[in-house]
């Protein structure tokens, strides 16, 4: 399929100067592993100076390739890769990974154990004089929030301090990009949540710009400018959350990013046809015909008992403050509905449902009309 990537607009700073280009840019970048595994499939991507960028996709999609390639760590079977606009892996040379200036903090966030939180810090600017080292670790770990914990060794501290602990190191030598690896993925839910937004302001404070890789949908949400939904290598959309979320170029896209249902649908002189009834398209030529599928999101769909309804409730998942509930429509179809818990509507009722026309999207099977 066809994907255009939205060029992020140039970034001014305060004098109206132009800053020089992307921070990152990949090209038409492949990766085949031997044994003819090809885990990044012609990947062309371009991130601004200062913006955290997340690569979204399940485990096998080609992200930590994709870190691993930028990183220098792995060379790649075509394409080109560009910092700062210097072209540091090509089809003739790599510029290897300690002069690329680029921080990596892995899922396992691996410190050396038998060194303490200080020493773990200062390791990657050890050339550094002895002096202004012990300034830049002190003025790290007050960046981190671990001030008074430079004497700690590793088992002594708990698994989001030894987190901070790997991003310090990392963020030591003063990278121009930083790339993160499902690093919070071996935290629990709570720590996840306070530490990424840490993590974010700590890197935009010090304007780097961060690729992070995951898996989490919410986490891509949350922390990033522009998210990337990786297929199989290749990128089938780039946007803010807001638009990959709400309109998604494909199935992949619509599952990937939330929970979302598809009828059959058809469209004719401007209108979706489905078993709900019909609806407006805003953004269809007059007389465009085609055939494919609706995408309904739960959370835009709202039920209310009636007793001559479209749908009947044929399952409820309780998730705290809203019911998932589940719908049957009278040509069999289901859907989902997400409403808030207080009133809960018991299985077997007969409900009307109400949507934001707006929000629907409609795919166009591959064959079109
Ligand atoms: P992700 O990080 O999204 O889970 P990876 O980049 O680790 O995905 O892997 C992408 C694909 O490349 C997978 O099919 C994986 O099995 C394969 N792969 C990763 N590393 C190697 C390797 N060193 N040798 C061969 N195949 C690999
Ligand atoms: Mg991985």
């Amino acid at each position: 399929m066809n994907v255009s990537i939205r060029q992020a607009p140039e970034i001014r700073d305060p004098s109206g100067h132009a800053t020089p280009g992307p921070a990152l840019e990949l090209r038409d970048v492949y990766k085949e592993y031997p044994g003819g595994v090809r885990a990044v499939d012609g990947l062309t991507l371009s991130i601004e100076q200062g913006e955290f960028f997340s690569l979204m996709g399940p485990s096998g999609c080609g992200k930590t390739t994709t870190l691993r390639l930028i990183a220098g760590l792995d060379s790649l079977t075509a394409g080109s890769i560009a910092i700062s606009g210097v072209e540091v892996s090509g089809r003739t040379h790599a510029v290897p990974p300690e002069e690329r200036r680029v921080g990596v903090v892995f899922q396992d966030y691996a410190l050396f154990p038998h060194m303490t939180v200080a020493e773990n810090i200062g390791f990657g600017i050890h050339a550094m004089p002895r002096q202004p080292r012990g300034i830049r670790v002190a003025d790290l770990l007050d960046l981190v929030g671990l001030a008074g914990l430079d004497g700690k060794y590793p088992h002594e501290l708990s698994g989001g301090q030894r987190q901070r602990v790997a991003l310090a190191r990392s963020l030591a030598p003063s990278p121009r990009i930083m790339l993160l690896d499902e690093p919070f993925s071996n935290l629990d839910a709570e720590l996840r949540a306070s530490l990424r937004e840490e993590t974010r302001a700590i890197l935009k404070a010090s304007g780097t710009t961060t690729v992070l890789v995951t898996h989490d949908r919410e986490e891509a949400f949350s922390l990033s400018d522009r998210v990337g939904l990786l297929n199989n290598g290749r990128l089938d959309q780039v946007g803010a959350a807001y638009d990959v979320y709400h309109y998604p170029v494909n199935r992949y896209v619509a599952e990937l990013t939330g929970k979302a249902d598809f009828l059959p649908a058809e469209i004719r002189n401007g209108r979706i046809y489905t078993s709900l009834g019909e609806f407006p398209t805003n953004d269809r030529p007059e007389g465009h015909s085609a055939r494919g599928e609706l995408m309904i999101r739960p959370d835009d769909v709202s039920v209310a008992p009636d007793a001559n309804g479209t749908g009947v409730i044929c399952g409820a998942e309780f998730l705290g403050g809203s019911i998932l509930y589940a719908l049957e429509l009278p040509d069999g179809e289901r859907l989902h509905a997400l409403m808030p818990s207080v009133r809960p509507i018991s299985a077997g009722t007969r409900v009307t449902l109400h949507f934001d026309p707006a929000h629907l999207v409609f795919m166009a099977h591959e064959n079109g009309s």
